[in-house]
C-alpha cells in the first residue's frame, strides 16, 4: 500500500521512526513536510496527487468526515504531574474548579481531577461544542469545555503543553484562568490576556474604518474552507461601498499577504485563530468576519452623522 504520513509540527520529529515501521510491514511510505495544525488541515491535495491509498494523520482526532481513506492516530503525551501540589497555593481561594486540557493529555484528566478532589476542591469538566470530541478537551476553535462551565466554577484550570489552546479558552471566558504548563514548569494566571486582546481588537477595527479595499482570506484546507462565508462577506463589503477580492491559499503566508499592497485590510474565513494570534504578522488589519461586520456597521453610522472638520471618530466599541 502507498501511504502518506502527516504529522503536526510538534510531532514531525517522529516522522522517520513511524515511516520505517510501516516500510518494514511492506508499505511504500511518503511523509508530508507541509505545515499542519489540526485535523481540519489534512494533506488531501498531496494524497490525491501522489495517488496514495491511505493518509495517516497523527496527533489529532477526526475533525469532520472527508471522502478519503484517512486513519487518525492519536498521540498521548504523559505530562509530568509534579506541579500539581505547587498549584494548590495559587488555587486556594477557589473551591469549584473547571478543568480543561488537549487531546494529548486527555488520558491524564481523570488523575488531575482526583488530585484536586482529594485536596478538597470540587472539579467540573465541561462538554465541547462539537469539533472537539471529549469532555474537558479544548481545541483552538472549540473552547466549549471551558465556556460551558464558566458560570458554574470559581476558576478555570488548563493542564497541558503549550499556550495556544488555553489562550482561546481564556478569551472566551470570564473567570480567573490558571495555566499549568508541566513541560515549562510554570503555573500562570492568564486573565491579563483578555484586556490585551480586547485592546488589539479595538485598534484593528478603528484602523479599518477608512479601508477602501478588503482582501477576503479563503483557505483550501478541508476543515477550514468556507466559500459560502467568503461570498457573503464579499457581497456585504461591496454593498457598503468598498471593493473586495477573495484571496486563496492553503496555508496563508504573511509575507505574501503583506505584498498585496492594494488591500487596506484583510478578513479571515479560515482558522478563526488567525485573526487572534497572527494579527501582528500583517501590516494591514486582519479582521474576523464579526469584526468586519462591526467595521461596516460603524462606517454606516459615521456616514449618517455629519462630522465637523477636525472632529474625532466616535466609536461604540467597548
Ligand atoms: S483552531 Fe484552527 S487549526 Fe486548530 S482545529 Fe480549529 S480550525 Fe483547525
Amino acid at each position: 500500500m502507498r501511504i502518506l504520513l502527516q504529522f503536526p509540527e510538534g510531532l514531525k520529529q517522529k516522522a522517520l521512526e513511524h515511516a520505517k515501521k510501516l516500510e518494514k510491514e511492506g508499505h511504500e511510505v511518503l511523509i508530508s513536510a507541509s505545515p499542519t495544525f489540526g485535523a481540519c488541515d489534512l494533506a488531501l491535495d498531496e494524497a490525491k496527487s501522489l495517488n496514495v491509498d491511505k493518509l495517516i494523520h497523527y496527533g489529532h482526532a477526526e475533525f469532520q468526515h472527508v471522502d478519503f481513506n484517512v486513519e487518525y492516530v492519536s498521540y498521548e503525551i504523559d505530562a509530568p504531574m509534579d506541579l500539581l501540589p505547587q498549584s494548590l497555593e495559587a488555587l486556594k481561594d477557589y473551591t469549584k474548579l473547571g478543568l480543561v486540557t488537549t487531546i494529548q493529555h486527555m488520558h491524564q484528566l481523570g488523575t488531575v481531577k482526583q488530585f484536586y478532589e482529594s485536596k478538597g476542591h470540587e472539579v467540573l469538566i465541561g462538554k465541547p461544542y462539537g469539533f472537539a470530541k471529549k469532555p474537558g478537551q479544548i481545541l483552538g476553535c472549540d473552547i466549549g469545555s471551558a465556556a460551558n462551565i464558566d458560570s458554574k466554577v470559581d476558576a478555570l484550570v488548563y493542564f497541558g503543553g503549550g499556550i495556544f489552546h488555553p489562550l482561546g479558552a481564556v478569551l472566551a471566558t470570564k473567570k480567573p484562568f490558571f495555566v499549568i504548563e508541566p513541560f515549562q514548569g510554570t503555573i500562570e494566571r492568564f486573565d491579563g490576556y483578555r484586556e490585551l486582546y480586547a485592546k488589539k481588537r479595538k485598534a484593528k477595527i478603528l484602523r479599518s474604518l477608512e479601508a477602501k479595499r478588503i482582501g477576503i482570506m479563503l483557505t483550501t484546507k478541508n476543515g477550514q474552507h468556507n466559500m459560502a462565508l467568503a461570498k457573503v462577506l464579499k457581497a456585504k463589503i461591496e454593498k457598503s461601498g468598498m471593493s473586495a477580492g477573495i484571496l486563496v491559499a492553503n496555508t496563508f503566508d504573511f509575507e505574501s499577504l503583506n505584498n498585496m499592497l492594494e488591500f487596506d485590510a484583510f478578513v479571515n474565513t479560515a482558522c478563526p485563530r488567525l485573526s487572534i494570534d497572527d494579527i501582528d504578522r500583517t501590516r494591514k488589519p486582519l479582521l474576523s468576519a464579526n469584526e468586519l461586520m462591526e467595521v461596516i456597521h460603524m462606517r454606516e453610522e459615521l456616514a449618517m452623522k455629519p462630522r465637523s472638520p477636525g472632529s474625532t471618530v466616535q466609536t461604540r466599541i467597548s
